[in-house]
């Protein structure tokens, strides 16, 4: 499938990454449903792909419950009636805090929105996807999902679930016709790192310089395209090296 004229569901597009994914779509040709907690964020993101002259539409919805969902699922499919692209990548950083010290309220929360949000992510649009034999989804780990990162258990644990529900849904529906693969990005200049000193050496490994959303977009763009089509339950790291 050409991503021209086709259809992309983006969660967390309000900003940072999911931004600069929606445009990049949009300008490929794909008609894109923005989804965000944020409705300025979101009703921001989708003024910029229409002013490129691209179509789409916003949904606001929190990735954590399941009827929100189910709705930003079946809206989309009774508008369009079908999912080409699916980027499953709202998120929420927690607070740096040693394991024993994190609260239980900050754990649920980081576990909802990262963990069962990409996982409610990918039951309903699997589904979707099931239906038309078709489809490409994506979703957004961290270096966090498969190494140590101290002070930051919970983020860490949901990103390794992240993971580790990507390569279940890739050997549990490649052979329907859809490919499943994770990102996993390091220090990415967005809102959510807006309050980090992101010059830190240690933290950029060898680039020595936090990626830019879009940096991390062209490689979403890549593994949505026919381009990546042998790829399928790949744990893409696109952290300049910090993992390697
Ligand atoms: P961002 O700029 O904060 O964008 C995340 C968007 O998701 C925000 O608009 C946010 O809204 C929204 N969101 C938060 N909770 C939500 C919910 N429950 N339902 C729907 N939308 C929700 O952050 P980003 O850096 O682009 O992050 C995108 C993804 O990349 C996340 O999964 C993050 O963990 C991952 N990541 C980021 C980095 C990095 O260094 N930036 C590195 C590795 C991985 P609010 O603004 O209202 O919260």
């Amino acid at each position: 499938m050409s991503l021209k004229n086709g259809v992309a569901l983006i969660t967390g597009a309000g900003s940072g990454i999911g931004r600069s994914v929606s445009l990049k779509l949009a300008e490929k040709g794909m008609c894109v449903v923005v989804v965000d907690l944020d409705e300025k964020g979101g009703e921001e993101t989708l003024g910029l792909i229409k002013d490129s002259g691209s179509e789409g539409i916003f949904i606001q919805a929190d990735v954590s419950k399941y009827s929100d969902v189910e709705k930003y699922v079946s809206t989309v499919k009774n508008m369009y009636g079908r999912i080409d692209v699916f980027f499953n990548n709202a998120g929420i950083l927690s607070k740096p805090t040693l394991l024993a010290d994190y609260s239980e309220e900050m754990f649920d929360r980081v576990i909802a929105v990262n963990l069962k949000g990409a996982f409610l992510g990918l039951k309903h649009v699997l589904k979707v996807m099931e239906g038309q034999q078709s489809g490409v989804i994506i979703n957004t780990a961290s270096t966090a999902g498969v190494q140590s990162t101290a002070y930051l258990g919970g983020y860490s644990a949901s990103k390794h679930g992240v993971v580790g529900l990507t390569k279940t849904a890739a050997v549990e529906y490649g052979s329907k016709g859809i490919r499943i693969n994770a990102i996993c990005p390091g220090g990415v200049e967005t809102n959510m790192t807006k309050h980090m000193d992101m010059n830190n050496p240690e933290q950029n490994g060898p680039l020595r310089r936090p990626a830019s959303p879009e940096e991390i977009a062209n490689v979403v763009c890549f593994l949505a395209s026919e381009e990546a089509g042998y790829m399928n339950g790949s744990i893409v790291t696109i952290d300049g090296g910090l993992t390697a």
